[in-house]
């Protein structure tokens, strides 16, 4: 069994150092997840760590199995979650190679799985603050105490992908105000929050869209170079983190699930639908 369950994306697709490792296929009704979870201890603290498009990167924002991955880490034990992402930054507040906890999500997916509910038993979490105010606090304490370059908030939009943005879809998200663009944080995030998992994303800035008249816009060459120090900073950060982790006491709306919302009626009358999303439910 895992403590901590930790999600990485592009520019974190592997964690080295972990002790007694193994390699696990997990099962869930949700189908198979996007690769074996990696299990192990690192910095004294039991984890189970997933790359979101696989270690041989072979699944698009559009067809990672956010579902199956997030049932996964929950089934092995986790009630903690750390996500990493690469994101375009939509300002200059926040550059490439700057850590951002975002505290906000636009979800503009549209071709997603994005919950666990349906088939007779429905229900709907409270999203209004997306990510867990106390794993974000740690993260930003022990990101200003490594002297990371970061940023306290943000607000994330997850596009469908996966090409990136024009130039005017780019304008048109800084005109609303928002500050940083990736493609994965729905329905990751949502169904983090319906398994009642503390949930906290660090968005790693690869790069600054296409905005920037000045810019050459994205290029693979220039996001892999900074992919890498976003790395390094990453890494860093989860090892000053997960023995912090253990003490956390965990915030509400983020340790609870709707397991009450559904009656012994209404689990005996969807009984396939109750079995599939029990696991997700309880604690
Ligand atoms: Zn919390």
């Amino acid at each position: 069994m895992i403590d901590v369950g930790i999600i990485g994306g592009s520019g974190l697709c592997n964690l080295d150092g972990l002790k007694n490792k193994k390699e696990i296929a997990v099962k869930t009704p949700f189908g198979n997840p996007s690769d074996k979870i990696i299990t192990g201890e690192l910095a004294g603290v039991k984890i189970g760590f997933l790359a979101r498009h696989n270690r041989k990167h072979i699944f698009t924002p559009t067809e990672v199995p956010y579902r199956a991955n997030i049932y996964a880490l929950k089934k092995l034990g986790a009630r903690v979650v750390l996500a990493f992402s690469a994101v375009g930054s939509l300002t200059d507040k926040m550059p490439p190679k700057t850590l951002v906890f975002p505290d906000q999500v636009v979800d503009k997916t549209t071709l997603r799985a994005n919950t666990f509910f349906g088939n007779g038993l429905v229900g709907h979490a409270p999203f209004g603050e997306p990510f867990c105010k106390c794993l974000r606090e740690l993260l930003i304490k022990e990101a200003k105490a490594l002297k990371i370059p970061h940023s306290k908030n943000g607000t994330v939009i997850a596009m469908e992908g996966p090409a990136y943005s024009s130039k005017a879809e780019s304008q048109f998200h800084r005109k609303m105000g928002w500050h940083l663009i990736g493609m994965t944080a729905c329905p990751e995030t949502k169904l983090a929050r319906e398994a009642g998992l503390a949930f906290a994303l660090t968005a790693m800035v690869t790069d600054y869209d296409c905005w920037k008249e000045d810019e050459e816009g994205v290029t693979h060459a220039k996001v892999l170079e900074t992919m890498k120090t976003n790395e390094v900073y990453a890494k860093k950060l989860l090892a000053a983190v997960l023995p912090k982790i253990k003490k956390l006491k965990l915030c509400g709306a983020c340790n609870e699930t709707l397991l009450n919302t559904f009656s012994a009626e209404q689990r005996k009358a969807h009984k396939a639908t109750w079995n599939k999303i029990k696991l997700i439910l309880e604690k």
